[in-house]
């Protein structure tokens, strides 16, 4: 039986995300996005509502939430702020590694603590020069007895300027592309560490993106995660838990859009008529409606899978693929219906809009993510026809 109702208990930790949403996102989501400002307050009290844990292991002091309940209840902080979002959930892109390959000793020791106090993590791939090929990093960390020599400078990378624990992706042997990339642990407070200034994006501007530089940083051969030449499998691996949690926060902002234009469209008049009586604009609604529905059980579904246990790369990437690309084209139409009012910095729904943009560029761009799909694809049917 394939079911779409909440449990009580979904409907509770939804509630619960959705009332803090309301709270503590809602009414400062427009000025964080004017000053392009990190909200350190609101982040520090979303760990006080465990959202900064949800898939860190009870036993290692986290909430045990499964990556399907964390969507359900992430769709509720981007409804309301997909920058602040941002910021809350990246944490999960670097310490889910951790707790999927790590060994027990480095769960005690970085996510017990993470869990403890109030921290931030960042997950620390791309560079200025390697975005969508990851294999060709320059950031290298070269073995000297009992610990690595990290060098480099990785790129983009969200909450940079306030981490305390960075997932560092680095090369150990450049001649053997992603064979030789191995993950490090790397506390921010080692000598070398250093960040630069916040990025002035268009969106998302209430996240926190910088450039992070590790200079001759020397980190202990026991903060490797996986071991030696897994580094790249295992970034890979951590996006598609990921992945859905990133297509969750389109659906959340595509979701706002369509609350915006529904209620702009009844009170707005034209021709002697609310323009929501106008059938061109009734459609842009009812396409609206469509595509976030689809998008939601796309997510719902890649989430299942992980929660399964079962390999979900190719759903995973759909999910990100199609509710990106949703959530451009629904703050698009929102903007259309709100016409020239909607053009301007008066209404939320130019954020959205520019909220939406980077989806389709981060965790894998739209290009990328249709790559990973044809691969699974044609890996399926070399499967089947053996
Ligand atoms: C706000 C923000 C936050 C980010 N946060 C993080 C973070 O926390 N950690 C982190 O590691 N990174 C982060 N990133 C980086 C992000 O993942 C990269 O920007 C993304 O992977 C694309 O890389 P790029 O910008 O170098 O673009 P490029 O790789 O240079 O791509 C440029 C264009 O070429 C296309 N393209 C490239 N290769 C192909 C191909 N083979 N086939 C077809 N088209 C192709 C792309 O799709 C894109 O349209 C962040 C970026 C932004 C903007």
């Amino acid at each position: 039986m394939i079911g779409f109702d909440l449990t009580p208990e979904q409907k509770v930790l939804q509630e619960k995300a959705r009332k803090f949403a309301e709270r503590e996102i809602v009414p400062v989501a427009e000025k964080y996005d004017r000053d392009g400002t990190f909200p350190l307050d609101v982040t520090r009290k979303a760990y006080d509502e465990g959202l900064l844990t949800l898939v860190i292991p009870k036993k290692y002091g986290g909430e045990g939430v499964g990556i399907l309940d964390s969507c359900i209840m992430y769709e509720e902080l981007a409804a309301a702020c997909m920058g602040i979002y941002l910021g809350i959930f990246v944490s999960t892109l670097a310490l889910y590694p951790i707790v999927k390959f790590g060994t027990e000793e480095q769960k005690e020791r970085f996510l017990r603590p993470f869990c403890e106090k109030f921290s931030l993590a960042s997950y620390c791939l791309s560079e200025l020069a390697v975005g969508s090929d990851p294999s060709s990093m320059r950031t290298t960390a070269a073995l000297v007895g009992d610990h690595y020599l990290l060098n480099g400078t990785k790129m983009w990378i969200t909450n940079g300027g306030y981490a305390n624990l960075y997932l560092v992706f680095a090369n150990t042997d450049v001649t053997k592309k992603h064979k030789g990339i191995v993950s490090l642990i790397v506390p921010s407070r080692l000598e070398g560490v250093s960040h630069g200034e916040p990025i002035d994006k268009m969106g998302q501007r209430a996240s926190n993106t910088t450039a992070v530089i590790f200079k001759s940083v020397r980190v202990p051969r026991e903060n490797l995660l996986a071991g030696e030449g897994e580094g790249f499998k295992k970034a890979m691996a951590a996006l598609d838990i990921t992945r859905p949690m990133i297509a969750i926060g389109a659906v959340g902002i595509a979701r706002s859009a369509l609350e915006f234009s529904l209620e702009y469209a009844r009170k707005r008049v034209q021709f002697g008529v609310p323009i929501v009586r106008h059938q061109a604009v009734q459609f842009m609604l009812a396409d609206m409606a469509q595509a976030i529905e689809a998008a939601r059980l796309l997510v719902w579904k890649a989430a299942w899978l992980a929660d399964q246990g079962i390999r979900n790369t190719k759903e995973a990437a759909i999910a990100k693929a199609f509710a990106a690309d949703m959530a451009m084209r629904v703050t698009t139409d929102a903007v259309q219906i709100y016409g020239g009012m909607g053009y301007t910095k008066w209404h939320a729904v130019e954020k959205l809009m520019r909220d939406a943009k980077v989806i389709q560029i981060y965790e894998g761009t739209a290009q990328i993510q249709r790559i990973v799909i044809a691969r699974q694809l044609l890996r399926e049917l070399e499967k089947a026809t053996q």
